[in-house]
């Protein structure tokens, strides 16, 4: 793909905070393309063009990349923070892929314990035990896994039983409508009590005002992302807001 060899792909950073102790835990990475023509592009006007590609698998080990260099300049300047990627199903039940990115992590070592990796549900359903056994062998490496967009798929007991992930992302439309919308409101606090039950930490996603903060503080949800806190930002802007 020229586009990535001309090097127009880059990530930006969304903070991930502790809203109780008012702390920057980390960040998610998040790609956008530099068009040449076009401008800045969010990743829904490219990625479902390359779905189903090997560019897939491409662009997510160059994030994958990208986001270990980003870590150990973060390590040097003091800054210990985890950084999450979105790993697509696809690329992540890709032959190899624990191969690769073993030796990603061989060429950046000693930020292993930062990443965690992304993942939908939904995408990792179609070969449970295949999943399984990848994250599993990801997990051998240091690496975390977080459940994104937490709630929109099937959120079976079963699947998130069987599923080694750390972390449940909150998906943002039920967080955006849960102060208006009961029915939201419930799948927040079902997905916070099952994450409770399972042992698995929690972030909400989305949150968009003060008062959806102090909402879920309240409701024992403290770490959070959002454009209320903070927007997806080039890496340079991020240490400043630390
Ligand atoms: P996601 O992983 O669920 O990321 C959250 C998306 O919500 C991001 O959009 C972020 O900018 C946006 N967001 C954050 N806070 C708020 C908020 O308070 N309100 C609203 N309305 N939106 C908020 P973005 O960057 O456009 O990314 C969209 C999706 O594209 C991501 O959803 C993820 O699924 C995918 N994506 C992004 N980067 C990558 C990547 O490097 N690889 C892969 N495979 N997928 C990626
Ligand atoms: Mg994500
Ligand atoms: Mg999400």
């Amino acid at each position: 793909c020229q586009a990535l060899e001309n090097e127009e792909f880059l990530l930006y950073y969304q903070p991930k905070v502790d809203m109780r102790a008012g702390t920057v835990i980390g960040a998610e990475a998040l790609i956008r393309w530099q068009h040449p023509e076009r401008g800045l592009l969010a990743p829904i006007e490219f990625l479902p063009l390359i779905e189903g590609d090997d560019l897939v698998r491409r662009l997510g080990n160059w994030v994958i990349e990208r986001a270990l260099s980003q870590l150990e300049t973060w390590q040097a300047d003091g800054l210990n923070l985890q950084l999450s990627v979105n790993i697509a199903g696809q690329h992540l039940q890709s032959p190899g892929f624990v191969q690769a990115l073993k030796e990603a992590l061989q060429r950046h070592p000693g930020v292993a314990q930062q990443l965690e990796l992304e993942v939908l549900e939904t995408s990792l359903l179609d070969d449970l035990v295949h999943a399984r056994e990848i994250m599993n062998a990801c997990r051998e490496l240091g690496v975390r896994f977080a459940l994104d967009d937490f709630g929109t798929g099937y959120s079976s007991l079963t699947y998130l039983r069987r599923l080694p992930a750390d972390v449940l992302k909150v998906d943002q439309s039920f967080v955006r409508d849960m102060l208006d919308d009961p029915e939201d409101l419930a799948i927040v606090q079902g997905v916070l009590s099952l994450a409770k039950a399972f042992r698995r930490e929690v972030v909400a996603e989305g949150v968009e005002t003060a008062a959806h903060g102090e909402f879920l503080i309240l409701s024992g949800c403290e770490h959070a992302q959002g454009y209320g806190i903070a927007r997806p930002m080039p890496a340079d802007e991020l240490p400043g807001r630390v």
